[in-house]
């Protein structure tokens, strides 16, 4: 049997149904990835949003600065708040430490806020209001889903960052799923993560969670990106798949479904702005 679940393939899937989507409208969606500094990471990261946005259909601006003071860069995503041909803001991160990253990522219009990470969408998330939702743990979610996996069970999920384990939490427990979380001061880990029937690890620790740690026949969703020796690893060890019911690769995982995942909110966004603009009237 087949053990791994095909995060390349369900990404390919939905970006053919987004174009489906995208293709009828007689509007261009346009993304801006606002970046500052010289993060290699973070390059790397913009050109693959350019890639699949563009492959998409939709418009890409990459506004980028070596440096920049920080009310001038709240002024700019103001303008481009106030811009009505902007669909989807996105703030690069990390941002130089010199940013103040919660200040300028609020500064966001919540309607064009696809990354999901402003403190309105969190808060709407969390009170199952319908909002634009951070991109790794929507993700997760369409995985999940597309493989029939029954949520109605123990979930331990190891992280509680606000980009994956704090919103997929709510996600998950909103889904009734019971759900436990886990982080780096949880003492005797193993005991928690021996209980998951789906068990998600998001710390970025390669290899964090050894094969002796996960339940038989557990589905374990590994999030981790840990680069090393020009090779990436993800947080759980290779030979989970030994112990596993199913599997997520790294890379090839969640990985896919993050970037699709945004393109799909852009498309969200366009759509609640339009709600939106429809109430107001
Ligand atoms: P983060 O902000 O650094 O958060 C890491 C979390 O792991 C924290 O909650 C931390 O606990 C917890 N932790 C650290 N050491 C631990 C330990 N020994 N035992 C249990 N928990 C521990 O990281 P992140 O942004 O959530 O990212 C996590 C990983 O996922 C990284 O490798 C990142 O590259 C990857 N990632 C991948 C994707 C993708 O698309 N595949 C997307 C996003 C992130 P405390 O809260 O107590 O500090």
């Amino acid at each position: 049997m087949n053990k791994i679940i095909d995060g390349k393939m369900v990404r390919d899937l939905k970006k053919k149904e987004l174009i489906e989507k995208i293709q009828v409208l007689n509007t261009k969606l346009t993304l801006v990835v606002i970046s500052v500094g010289d993060d290699p990471a973070s390059k790397v990261y913009v050109h693959q949003k350019e890639k699949m946005a563009t492959e998409i259909g939709y418009n890409f601006l990459n506004l980028h600065y070596d440096k920049i003071e920080e009310n001038d860069l709240i002024d700019n995503i103001k303008k481009l708040n106030d811009d009505k041909t902007i669909t989807g803001i996105i703030v690069q991160l990390p941002l130089p430490k010199y940013l103040n990253k919660d200040k300028i990522l609020n500064t966001i219009d919540e309607l064009k806020d696809v990354d999901g990470l402003t403190n309105c969408n969190l808060l709407k998330l969390i009170k199952k209001q319908d909002c634009l939702i951070p991109c790794t743990p929507k993700g997760i979610i369409t995985l999940l889903d597309y493989y029939n996996v029954d949520l109605s069970k123990n979930i331990v999920i190891v992280g509680r960052s606000e980009l994956v384990g704090f919103p997929l939490f709510h996600l998950l427990l909103n889904k009734n799923a019971t759900v436990t979380l886990c982080h780096s001061k949880t003492k005797n880990l193993e005991y928690y993560t021996k209980q998951a029937d789906i068990l998600i690890v998001a710390v970025g620790k390669k290899e964090l969670i050894s094969k002796d740690m996960i339940k038989k026949d557990s589905i374990i969703i590994d999030v981790g990106i840990n680069r090393f020796d020009n090779k990436i690893y993800g947080d759980v060890s290779n030979d989970a798949i030994s112990v596993a019911s199913l599997i997520t690769p790294v890379p090839g995982g969640v990985g896919p479904m993050t970037v699709i995942s945004l393109m799909e909110n852009i498309y969200k966004a366009y759509e609640l702005q339009n709600k939106y603009q429809v109430e107001v009237l």
